[in-house]
């Protein structure tokens, strides 16, 4: 439960749903998210780039709330990067937000701390919001180095990044053994991480900037489940995988205060 931070609830669709099954999602989603709902939070799709054009077109057209954004972006602005997407393309097409360093780029792309901050430089460059992504393993989970394992992602991550931008930034607490396994962490599991992330914005940065960065849990969010880790002082919202994809439940864990 933020304290002034607007909570933020994104779906991560991951490699699901060509231009049209996109537009379809973002019907049923639109329909049923009210006016009020944008208000209490802001609620983005993470669609393939793929269908980022079509999302756009409908959202812009129909003036609904929704934001959206990309799940990775290039660190380079532009050239000889064949497959690669820029974040000035991204913007350009109204992207709001860039996930960078989501586990399953750092698992199967092998991208480290370096490439995240290089990506998370390049989306603040352009105006895009990142949403770095941290989070430990179940090894570095059941050894108990969860939160200094975290911390040093959160280092590696903001590096050479200004006060100013990281408060532009979300960054998104997702304990790998939790991503799409069902095994949600407890309420206390995404407090302690994200409260120490925030203790570490303190450190790195000053307190107000601590107070204002969106920190969000991730990790088999569910309706069911979502209200128990947004009652944490320090979780601000959350991304969203499996759960994104279904709208009446993505819906739910958007109204997750009724
Ligand atoms: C994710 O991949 O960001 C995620 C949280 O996935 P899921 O909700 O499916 O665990």
């Amino acid at each position: 439960a933020p304290s002034g931070r607007k909570p933020l609830m994104a779906g991560n669709w991951k490699m699901n749903n060509n231009h049209l099954e996109a537009i379809a999602l973002v019907q049923k989603m639109a329909f049923a998210l009210k006016d009020a709902d944008y208000a209490a939070v802001d609620v983005a799709v993470i669609p393939p780039f793929t269908a980022l054009r079509s999302v756009q077109t409908l959202i812009e057209a129909d003036k609904y709330g929704l934001q959206y954004g990309a799940q990775d972006v290039s660190q380079h602005a532009s050239g000889a990067y064949t497959g690669e997407i820029s974040a000035a393309m991204l913007a350009k097409l109204g992207c709001t937000y860039a996930v960078v360093g989501h586990s399953e780029r750092r698992q199967y792309h092998a991208e480290d701390d370096a490439v995240v901050n290089a990506k998370a430089k390049a989306a603040l460059a352009a105006d895009l919001t990142p949403i770095l992504c941290v989070g430990e393993g179940l090894e570095v989970r059941k050894a108990g180095g969860h939160v200094p394992h975290v911390l040093a992602q959160v280092d590696g991550g903001l590096e050479k990044i200004s006060a100013e931008q990281v408060r532009r930034t979300v960054i998104a607490y997702e304990p790998v053994w939790a991503i799409g396994t069902g095994e949600v962490a407890t309420p206390e599991d995404a407090q302690e991480v994200c409260s120490a992330i925030r203790t570490r914005l303190a450190e790195l940065y000053d307190g107000g900037t601590a107070d204002e960065t969106r920190i969000l849990y991730g990790g088999s969010v569910k309706g069911g489940n979502v209200a128990g880790i947004m009652a944490k002082a320090d979780v601000d919202g959350a991304l969203v995988g499996g759960a994104s994809l279904d709208p009446g439940e993505f819906v739910k864990i958007c109204r997750y205060r009724d």
